[in-house]
């Protein structure tokens, strides 16, 4: 098992599974779900009732992944992944995996002993019931991550969480980090049909700016795909991707018969150079 941190304020002693638990040695104690999943979610880190994106959207990423709309975007993460010269089984943390199915694919495919980090319970739990094979962690990915200093050989941040800080921390000397965002032609088609053609920025000059002093950069491209999308995976386009889908938007998104749409992300690979600091939560 990758090795896990109490994520209890001022304790971050080492975790160990017994049975369907996790311990340390300060009595601190975690159930893990019948799915198999644990929440390691402090109350401190939470930012509401149910935090994490809405079941909705959870629900609408992982019908249009089932219909093949992610397929480009992880067999580029695999090459890319597979390019690294990591170690056979490397140790790899998804910061915001939601329901699983990029981080999940990556695992069988390529041998990765897994981790995902994800705020939503519903999606972790999505997660644990179609990928047993990864250890699927609730946790807000924008503060300390319940994992050990230099715990890690790969981090993937895929349309979701960075936290450079953590990052260098939780990974060893020589680790890689993957980042994937949307580029500025993601759905462009779509946001021309319902949002009346809003320009969406570049990221990624802000996204490596963000991360120098502790990574460089060392490859960047560009994973494109074209695919036409009947209206019901539009509406769900539109919940994967703008929190709350306004009631306009999805009204015109009704209104269409099925749509060519354009999938666009950005691939960023950054080595570490700098490892981090060790901290207790
Ligand atoms: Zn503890």
């Amino acid at each position: 098992m990758i090795a896990l941190r109490c994520p209890v304020r001022g304790c971050g002693a080492p975790l160990r599974r017994e049975g369907a638990r996790l311990l340390d040695d300060a009595g601190h104690s975690f159930d893990l779900a019948k799915s198999g999943y644990v929440n390691l979610l402090q109350p401190q880190d939470r930012r509401s009732l149910r935090p994490g994106d809405p079941d909705e959207a959870v629900a609408a990423r992982r019908r249009l992944f089932d219909a093949g709309a992610g397929a480009a975007l992880i067999d580029a993460l695999a090459a890319a992944v597979g390019g690294l010269g990591l170690p056979a089984g490397a140790r790899t943390l998804d910061l915001g995996s939601g329901e699983g199915s990029i981080l999940g694919a990556l695992a069988l495919r390529l041998g990765l002993e897994a981790v995902g980090v994800e705020l939503s319970a519903r999606a972790a739990d999505l997660a644990a019931r179609r990928f047993p094979g990864v250890l699927w962690v609730v946790a807000n990915a924008d503060r300390a991550l319940p994992l050990a200093d230099a715990s890690v050989d790969l981090v993937l941040s895929v349309a979701a969480r960075r936290n450079p800080a953590e990052c260098a921390r939780v990974l060893a000397p020589g680790g890689r980090l993957v980042v994937a965002l949307p580029a500025p032609d993601d759905l462009a088609e779509l946001r021309e049909a319902v949002l009346g053609g809003a320009a969406r920025e570049e990221r990624a000059d802000k996204v490596v700016r963000e991360h120098a002093g502790r990574f460089a950069l060392v490859s960047r491209g560009v994973v494109r795909e074209r695919r036409d999308f009947p209206a019901a995976q539009l509406a769900d386009l539109l919940a994967a991707t703008y929190r709350g889908g306004r009631a306009g938007r999805r009204e015109r998104a009704a209104g269409l018969d099925g749509l060519a749409v354009t999938q666009s992300q950005e691939l960023l690979v950054f080595a570490l150079t700098a490892p981090g600091v060790p901290v207790t939560p």
